[in-house]
């Protein structure tokens, strides 16, 4: 019988990973909390209809990335490859209009059927703000400034670019969709196959073409930013204008558009130079009409999520966890004994490893390995005189202190 194994892109996250992810979901949590953002939890199955009505179903996610399935009863589920139409359904579902301006925050694994590569998983974790309710550029850059703001407590800011474009309102696309179709037809030969369908179902997706050859012919296309109606000019004007008087450096980038039918106007990515070619950590924009075409009322919203997997993967060193304290005992009543005792530490906040097994020799080859900062070492004759031998590891001094001493002692770092 084979081995069984993690399904493919998915991983086993230990200690190191682990810390990493939680350090990074603490700093943001705090940070969102700063701006007054609350914590939504939506469940990680979905109906099937939520994404394919709220993303488009010539997304790359809903056209190929979707772990579909149906259930038992015949549902059609997916596991969600993405945050922000799951908080759109709950506000509908919830009547949530009356709370806005309203900001959640949600964070925990998505799934998307793509190559797996180093930063490019099959599960992954993302952790995202939804600003909703609030029309204004003011929004966009509340969002934008909070996570920027995440990226600097975190200490990446360094290898990292804000990337900023707009896409416009309704119109301003309309316009520049039939722009950009006329040009992109006395082209259509050195497109790829990939562009070709992008053409007939979603032309604006190839400005951001990868390819080559795409890339060459996006080179001389019409701008976006020359169809734009005079209103959404000024909400981008706006929102660079607020950008530069927060001092929150940008990069314009004509060819943003995001993968999602659901943006509308501002779009952005910060990017890193450090992961090779999966670049973006943080991504996101607005989305006026989302709610409303998954049947709410008329709500705009602006967001955003980061991928935690990525971000861990920048992150620089972590401060170092606690040295633990290594109980030793020695013989049968000490080792009940050393039980009660590290509860006594842990309740005093200290980090606290017994062996379990071995002898003296054994424990303190233990006590060394796991990095132990001192060696409590207790036997019966410590135990009738109220007292445990005090190894300090660093120095391989050893004393004598009283057990109603030992936590003080311990607590004191300095050894
Ligand atoms: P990419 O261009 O890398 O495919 P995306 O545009 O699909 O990214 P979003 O949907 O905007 O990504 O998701 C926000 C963030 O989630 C990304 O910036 C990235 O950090 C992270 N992310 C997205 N897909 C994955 C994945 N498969 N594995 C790990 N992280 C991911
Ligand atoms: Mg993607």
């Amino acid at each position: 019988m084979s081995q069984l194994q993690t399904v493919r892109g998915t991983r086993d996250l230990f200690q190191d990973a682990n810390q990493r992810h939680r350090f990074i979901e603490t700093t943001a949590s705090r940070v969102v909390e700063l701006y007054g953002f609350e914590e939504i939890q939506t469940p990680i199955l979905e109906p099937a209809g939520l994404f394919k009505r709220g993303l488009g179903d010539t997304s790359d996610i809903v056209s190929k990335q979707m772990y579909l399935f149906k259930d038992l009863g015949g549902d059609e589920l997916v596991l969600r490859p993405e945050g922000t139409a799951g908080v759109a359904r709950a506000f509908i579902q919830e009547g949530m209009s009356q709370l806005t301006p309203l900001k959640l925050f949600y964070r925990g694994p998505m799934f998307r059927y793509e190559r797996p590569q180093k930063g490019r998983y099959r599960q992954f974790h993302q952790f995202g703000v939804e600003l909703l309710g609030v029309e204004k550029p003011q929004a966009d850059l509340e969002v934008l400034a909070c996570g920027y703001r995440i990226l600097k407590e975190l200490g990446v800011l360094g290898s990292i670019t804000l990337h900023l474009n707009t896409i416009g309102d309704e119109a301003s696309r309309a316009a520049y969709r039939d722009k950009l179709v006329g040009y992109l037809n006395t082209r259509k030969s050195e497109l790829s196959q990939d562009s070709l369908w992008r053409l007939e179902n979603n032309p604006l997706r190839i400005l951001d073409s990868k390819d080559p050859g795409d890339k060459n012919v996006v080179a001389s296309a019409p701008k976006l930013s020359d169809s734009l109606t005079p209103e959404a000019k000024a909400f981008f004007d706006a929102v660079l204008i607020g950008l530069k008087a927060l001092e929150i450096p940008f990069i314009i980038d004509d060819n943003l558009v995001r993968g999602l039918d659901y943006y509308c106007h501002t779009v952005f990515e910060f990017t890193t130079d450090a992961l090779g070619s999966q670049n973006a950590v943080l991504a996101g924009g607005r989305y006026d009409g989302l709610i409303k075409d998954l049947g709410g009322p008329q709500t705009p919203g602006v967001g955003w999520a980061f991928g935690i997997d990525r971000l861990a993967e920048l992150l620089p060193d972590l401060p170092a966890s606690p040295e633990p304290i290594a109980i030793v005992p020695l013989g049968d009543e000490a080792e009940q004994a050393a039980i009660l005792l590290s509860e006594k530490l842990r309740s005093a906040g200290l980090k606290t490893d017994i062996g379990y097994s071995g002898n003296l020799a054994k424990r303190m080859k233990r006590a060394d390995k796991i990095g132990a900062r001192a060696a409590v070492i207790i036997g019966s004759n410590e135990l009738t005189a109220g007292v445990a031998q005090v190894k300090w590891l660093k120095t391989g001094t050893q004393e004598s202190i009283a057990l109603s001493e030992l936590s003080n002692r311990l607590l004191d770092t300095d050894n």
